[in-house]
């Protein structure tokens, strides 16, 4: 018989896995777990080489998996400027000039993160305050959903934006009372001026990349499910899982917008075998059916409560968007659907009823990411139709100051639902969508279990959709494991990877906030320690 290469042993396991209990001890070697239950039965995996840990009752939980993040997005955020939680207008130019005066005079200046609906107003900036601050050099700052961006007079003008400037198919130039285009653009109208903001080239991304990925390990994450893998990040991604440089499983959703002029099968192709080493896979691909509420890019049903001209964007018509799910399913990717407005949510249900109907594609387990706003007869057609639920409960934290007005409180009760999902019997992936929201898994799960922050402030929608911790943590380790189509991750099973993270408390028996956030003391990935419970730390074998 074969011994262990580890014992994890006087640990609190929680193992997620219905087979075993009460267990304090996990035997791993060959990157899987071998056995799981008590420090006696596992003595008979002690082998000469076996190395024995006694953790001193720190708690092995199956690997955090974020099931919804953009590693790239998050990694390039520290390369810019960062306007998350700017309090107005004012504060976010004096932010981008201080950022501005650390590089060189001429270089385009990027950020993101400006929510205008935490600023007195309330309405979108204008060009006029950060074109004087900048007149000379182009300036690009997104909004934190990523869904618009506020711009200067200099780029304005070098693209040709004037007052007979029409809207483009899916997009919008926010105006001034004078029709002139005011300096905000909105989902496909951003595309008019990415050419002026020059991507970094490989080799000056891959360094930024591996330190967000550190980052993110950093959190406790074993993997990420990363929502919009373009052709740089897939170059990137596979180098550095090649040079045995990830930290952590990344789950790629290749971004059907970035690949728009490529037919499907030139898409890098969908991993086939989850292994212990190749950490970088590929598992589908990422559509988008609208936009987002922030920006009043969300496709709902009646119009918007703050602003009864628009219902918001659909991205596809029915045929269309059917159509291309069929193209994507038939050639073995997994179809994820960002759909966030009930009327987004409801065609997505549309689509994929019809795709499903040919035999072989159910198995590719569909899921729409967000569902922010759901009908209440479409929460039973995501579990009859086998439709994972991909949401991010901190938005229900962040969204509160704007939510009620924006989409009324009639709406609200079918919004940023969690518990619902649960019990109308759909499976939930918990994600946080960073770098939107932060990646700490710690944050999300006070969102999930006591929708609160940090603060302890009541969210939009309040304690009935509160997450049991059961429930809160299966979504995030198990959860997130199922939604991405991996059998072989989210529980601690004799045959399942070693993909574990060690905490110095067991979140399941914490009671309220009074609780201290926990403390990561390891991380194992495929069996390998990412970081070590007794010291070291490493990314490799
Ligand atoms: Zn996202």
């Amino acid at each position: 018989m074969r011994f262990a290469r580890w014992i994890l042993n006087q640990a609190d396991v929680v193992s997620l896995d219905p087979q075993v209990s009460d267990a304090n001890a996990v035997a791993i070697g060959d990157g899987k777990v071998l056995a799981v239950g008590s420090s006696e039965d596992l003595r008979v995996w002690i082998g000469p080489e076996t190395e024995v840990l006694d953790l001193g009752g720190a708690t092995i939980l199956p690997g955090f998996h974020d099931a919804h993040g953009h590693v790239l997005g998050y990694a390039l955020s520290f390369a810019q400027v960062n306007l998350v939680g700017s309090g107005s207008e004012q504060d976010a130019v004096e932010r981008v000039v201080r950022f501005a005066a650390t590089l060189p005079a001429t270089v385009p200046i990027v950020g993101r993160g400006w929510d205008q609906n935490l600023w007195p107003e309330r309405s979108f900036p204008t060009h006029h305050l950060l074109s004087s601050c900048f007149p000379h050099r182009p300036v690009a700052l997104k909004r934190v959903d990523g869904h618009a961006v506020w711009v200067n007079d200099w780029v304005l003008s070098r693209v040709g934006i004037s007052r007979g400037t029409p809207d483009p198919v899916g997009g919008q130039l926010v105006r001034g009372v004078d029709g002139k285009p005011s300096g905000v653009l909105i989902d496909t109208a951003m595309s008019i001026v990415e050419h002026l903001f020059p991507q970094m080239d490989d080799a000056e991304v891959l360094p930024w990349v591996a330190a967000g990925l550190k980052r993110l390990a950093d959190y406790g994450l074993t993997a990420v499910s990363d929502m919009g893998i373009d052709p740089l990040s897939y170059r990137i991604l596979r180098l550095l899982d090649e040079r045995g440089e990830l930290p952590l499983r990344v789950v790629g959703y290749l971004d059907a917008q970035r690949f728009l002029d490529m037919p499907v099968s030139m898409y890098p192709p969908v991993t086939k075998h989850q292994s212990g080493d190749v950490r970088f896979t590929i598992a589908g691909v990422k559509f988008y059916q609208d936009g987002a509420l922030g920006s009043r890019g969300a496709a709902l049903c009646t119009c918007y409560d703050d602003d009864p001209d628009t219902k918001g964007l659909l991205f596809y018509d029915l045929d269309t968007f059917t159509q291309k799910l069929a193209n994507v399913m038939d050639a073995g990717y997994q179809p994820a659907v960002h759909a966030i407005g009930d009327h987004a949510v409801h065609v997505v249900l549309n689509s994929l009823e019809r795709v499903l109907m040919k035999p072989g594609r159910a198995g590719l387990r569909p899921r729409i990411e967000h569902a922010q706003i759901v009908l209440p007869q479409d929460l039973r057609r995501f579990a009859a139709l086998g439709v994972v639920a991909s949401i991010q409960p901190r938005h229900a934290v962040s969204d509160r100051a704007w939510a009620g007005a924006r989409i009324g409180k009639k709406r609200l009760e079918n919004a940023y639902l969690a518990r619902s999902f649960v019990d109308a019997g759909v499976s939930i992936a918990l994600g946080t969508d960073f770098p939107i929201e932060p990646p700490d898994p710690w944050l999300a799960w006070l969102a999930a279990t006591e929708r609160t922050d940090l603060d302890g402030q009541a969210p939009v929608r309040g304690g009935s959709e509160r997450l049991t911790k059961m429930d809160a943590l299966i979504g995030a380790t198990a959860g997130a494991a199922f939604a991405a189509g991996l059998p072989g991750l989210g529980s601690i099973s004799p045959g399942k990877w070693a993909d574990l993270t060690i905490l110095n408390l067991n979140p399941l028996k914490q009671h309220g906030l009074a609780a201290d956030p926990w403390k990561i003391l390891g991380t194992m990935v495929g069996g390998i320690f990412v970081k070590n419970p007794c010291g070291t730390s490493t990314s490799s074998a």
